[in-house]
């Protein structure tokens, strides 16, 4: 295949990283809406997935990154034989760079030992590109991208192993399944909850780890074709929304929207346990492409003909009436006054900083007053227009990479607020009591969002570090997030964190579960159809389903789900996930400029 016969290549993969980048696949914003119909209202997970549905919109709307981490580009290739790979790969490697340029994927590719950012997202090992042959003519196409909060997520096991609370987990399924149910548990709220998990049995360590991420190119409502592994993944599905994690780890009734298992041979030694976790920011598509141009012949995963509908209303942050106002710079006595759980909009200065920053920060002055500011452990997608910076997407990063320097940071230069997710360690907490400062967080992830509570760049110091990791000095307006640890020494990730344990301990202490033949039988927990009214009953994400029921039982909990799910059957087998609600027809889509509502509580308006 000459690279003249593929005339339209670039394009078709500038055009494929660009929607991935933007545009969720429509299994995973089936799996949100979902998630958003099942939490009750006004509790924190409810609020933050109001946030992360109008985050989805807005991406689309705007063509903006959903998530300021682009994440590691992982591209999977089928190609006819003899297809000229050497010339593919470099056509995706260009067009990895010029999407990287127009700002629709962040420069995420560090030198590992000098840290340098080479501002292209191309180097050594990125992007991953693999190539499969096989006996077709068309080019086949799929791409993800797994940004670096979930991915330091991931685990792998080495059977048979103790875990904490679980006892041995020994080289069976069951020892799989508390495998699986440990590593979701660990993540918490880190990897941005509610995620889906990928998970490779057997392999080597390596083999397991890259089997385990092929299994997020399946669609969420896809059927295992293993009745073994099948059953893994609905009692998988059937347990984890009971630890009530929630939402970033907030607590709540979903944490995780989707469990694919594999399996690999390994060697009689070695029998491992690799787990993929993928946050909600889920962001995988695929197309084929015509074998004489290269042109898009096909999407996969979404299919084009059917517009978007919005998650929801653009009506900024659905307010209680409870939220806290708070004006940076920030007063001893305004940030005692607060405790864990309080909700706060923040405006005025924000100072950005990353790993960078704070390892900077350790053996030099800062470069501007931090006395009473916020810190937000933030590496945004900044644009250059002309002299002027733009910010396009600007989520908060994982803030537990930061609890080595920290505290240290606050009591030195004064820092009263620290905004980022997943919360950090006993370190920064213990600094935060003694000197008077809080952890707010943000929600992971809502990169639009917030990129649009930014009224103004302001300036920018340290850019020598590269873009994301700069500090960026911006006006903020009515930011919104969540107190979870305050300057009294509480902390609602530790409380989560034990309760979730505690939940996961009982189950596996208790007499339902039979963890010893196989498998698995749970007692029948009943999801609390929270807001049914009448004969309409809420969707829900897979719990408490009994699985000692058939399997064609197991997967009909509702009318609605089998509804859904046959839907999704067909629709598989068609080549395309895409949703029922996706599927229909939009007249209103509501324009982009719309400004985050000030005014009092908004009624959130989920499209169904
Ligand atoms: S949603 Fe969270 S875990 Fe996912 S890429 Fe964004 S910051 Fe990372």
């Amino acid at each position: 295949m000459a690279p003249t016969m593929l005339p339209a290549f670039f394009d078709s993969m500038l055009d494929l990283i660009v929607k991935t980048s933007t545009e969720l696949p429509p299994d995973v914003r089936a799996a949100m809406r979902t998630s958003l119909a099942v939490e009750p209202e006004g509790t924190r997970s409810s609020q933050a997935l109001t946030i992360i549905a109008q985050n989805i919109d807005l991406a689309v709307d705007n063509e903006g990154a959903i998530c300021q981490d682009t994440g590691m580009p992982t591209f999977e290739v089928k190609a006819p034989v003899g297809a000229n790979q050497i010339w593919m790969r470099q056509q995706i490697r260009e067009a990895i760079a010029e999407a990287t340029r127009r700002g629709k994927l962040r420069p995420n590719s560090v030198d590992s030992i000098t840290g340098t950012n080479s501002g292209d997202n191309l180097g050594p090992g990125t992007p991953i590109v693999h190539f499969d042959q096989w006996e077709r003519d068309d080019v086949e196409i799929r791409l993800i991208l797994k940004g670096g909060g979930c991915e330091n997520t991931n685990a792998q096991y080495a059977l048979p192993i103790e875990l904490p609370h679980l006892g041995r987990a020994d080289r069976t399924l069951d020892g799989v399944k508390k495998c699986i149910l440990h590593a979701v548990w660990q993540a918490q709220g880190k990897g941005c909850a509610p995620g889906a998990v990928g998970v490779c049995i057997g392999g080597d360590r390596t083999s397991g780890y890259t089997h385990a991420k092929e299994q997020l190119f399946r669609t969420l409502d896809d059927v295992n074709p293993d009745p073994r592994l099948a059953e893994v993944e609905a009692s998988i599905m059937a347990t984890v929304n009971d630890l009530d994690i929630g939402t970033m780890g907030f607590g709540g009734k979903v944490t995780l929207i989707g469990c694919k298992v594999g399996a690999l041979n390994r060697l009689p030694a070695s029998f491992f346990v690799s787990v993929a976790y993928d946050c909600w920011a889920f962001r995988r598509l695929g197309v084929v492409l015509n074998a004489s141009t290269g042109a898009i012949d096909r999407w996969l995963y979404r299919d084009p003909s059917h517009p978007i509908i919005p998650m929801l209303d653009q009506s900024g942050f659905t307010r209680t009436g409870r939220e806290v106002t708070l004006r940076a710079p920030l007063s001893e006595a305004a940030v005692r006054s607060l405790k864990v759980g309080d909700v706060v909009l923040i405006s005025g200065r924000m100072f950005t900083g990353r790993d960078a920053v704070h390892s900077h920060l350790m053996k030099h002055e800062p470069p501007v007053d931090l006395r009473g500011s916020v810190l937000y452990h933030c590496g945004p997608v900044a644009v250059k227009d002309g002299d002027a910076w733009r910010i396009t997407a600007a989520g908060p990063t994982t803030s537990i990479r930061e609890e080595p320097y920290q505290g240290e940071i606050i009591r030195r230069y004064g820092i009263r607020a620290v905004v980022g997710k997943g919360g950090m360690g006993a370190k920064t907490l213990a600094a935060m009591q003694e000197f008077g400062a809080i952890y707010l967080n943000a929600i992971g992830g809502a990169a639009q969002f917030y990129a649009r509570a930014i009224r103004q760049v302001d300036g920018v110091s340290l850019l020598e570090f590269g873009t994301p990791e700069a500090m960026w000095h911006l006006t903020v307006e009515d930011f919104p997030a969540i107190v979870t640890m305050d300057a009294h020494g509480n902390s609602l990730h530790k409380d989560i964190e034990q309760q979730s344990g505690a939940r996961y301990w009982k189950r596996s202490a208790s007499e339902n579960v039979k963890m010893s033949s196989g498998f698995v039988i749970y007692g029948f927990v009943a999801l609390p159809e929270r807001g049914t009214q009448g004969t309409q009953q809420k969707p829900s994400i897979a719990r408490g389903r009994n699985l000692s029921a058939p399997a064609a039982d197991i997967r009909a909990p509702s009318r609605r789900g089998r509804d859904r799910s046959s839907r999704c059957r067909r629709s598989t087998a068609a080549g395309t996930a895409t949703a029922p609600a996706d599927r229909r027809s939009s007249d209103s889509r509501r324009s982009s400029s719309t400004p985050p509502r000030a005014g009092p509580s908004a009624r959130r308006r989920v499209r169904r």
